[in-house]
């Protein structure tokens, strides 16, 4: 249980949302050296995990097949990458009151089309409700519901909640909830208290300079 929990802590899933989470697998985006989360197959399912896409079994399935199908599984994660940057792309827009790319919205839907193909009702406790079948046997599977997740948003009346991190260099998405929609930072106490020191150190600096 121990080893769960730290698995389940690797990713800071600040965003309020999956899409906007997945899209946040990359750290210092508009940095000099951004740092890519997703380096492995591994790593796809670490955070399809902690977002409670798979269970703990499902994980263990899909990670003993990617060793057996290699080439495949690479395939995947640089979809996967391909997806999350066209999802960064579009809701960066959105959130800039800029029109996203014709080309991103067409993958999108490509690409939501595509998961639907595995979209199946089943029953539940109180009636019947939308699962995905293949997770867990598909390599790809995770991508399905960030997809749609992306997809719902767009669409929904929610949209103009999306923010993009006020940081000069992290570029992270988040929804705004906050009452009077002040918030600035995908998280106060990373980025926000990392912003605030940088200004006030190039405002002493620019004083002394000032002073002499
Ligand atoms: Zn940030």
């Amino acid at each position: 249980m121990e080893e769960n929990t730290k698995e389940d802590q690797i990713f800071d899933l600040t965003g309020g949302l999956l899409c906007l989470d997945f899209a946040n697998t990359m750290d210092d985006r508009a940095d000099e050296h951004p740092q890519e989360l997703l380096v492995s197959y591994g790593d796809l399912v670490a955070w399809s995990s902690q977002a409670q896409l798979l269970t703990e079994q499902e994980a263990r399935q899909l990670l003993e097949k990617a060793e057996k199908h290699n080439s495949e599984t690479n395939r995947v994660l640089k979809r996967a990458v391909e997806v999350r940057e066209a999802i960064f792309r579009i809701f960066k827009a959105v959130a800039e009151s800029e029109s996203p790319e014709d080309e991103d919205l067409v993958r999108l839907s490509t690409l939501v089309a595509e998961a639907q193909e595995h979209a199946r009702i089943v029953p539940g406790t109180h009636g019947f409700h939308w699962d995905w079948a293949g997770t867990g046997s598909e390599l790809d599977c995770m991508l399905w519901p960030v997809v749609h997740s992306a997809s719902d948003f767009l669409t929904s009346d929610e949209l103009d909640t999306v923010r993009v991190c006020a940081s000069d260099t992290c570029n992270w998405l988040f929804i705004d909830t906050s009452k009077n929609h002040s918030r600035r930072w995908c998280n106060m106490k990373s980025c926000g208290n990392r912003e605030k020191a940088r200004r006030f150190y190039s405002r002493k600096k620019s004083s002394e300079s000032t002073v002499s």
